[in-house]
C-alpha cells in the first residue's frame, strides 16, 4: 500500500512494504505492484 505523507512542506508517496518514499505517486505505485519485500528483516 502507498501512503501519502507530508515532509517539510513537501509530499511523498510511501510504500508501506518495504518503506521506500517516492516523490511521485506513480513512481510510488509502479515499484509497489513490483514490490514483493513483504517481510522487511531490516525494520526491527
Ligand atoms: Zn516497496
Amino acid at each position: 500500500m502507498v501512503v501519502q505523507t507530508e515532509r517539510d512542506e513537501v509530499t511523498w508517496y510511501k510504500c508501506e512494504t518495504c518503506g521506500l518514499m517516492f516523490d511521485d505517486q506513480s513512481d510510488a505505485r509502479q515499484h509497489e505492484e513490483n514490490c514483493d519485500d513483504e517481510d522487511p528483516s531490516y525494520i526491527q
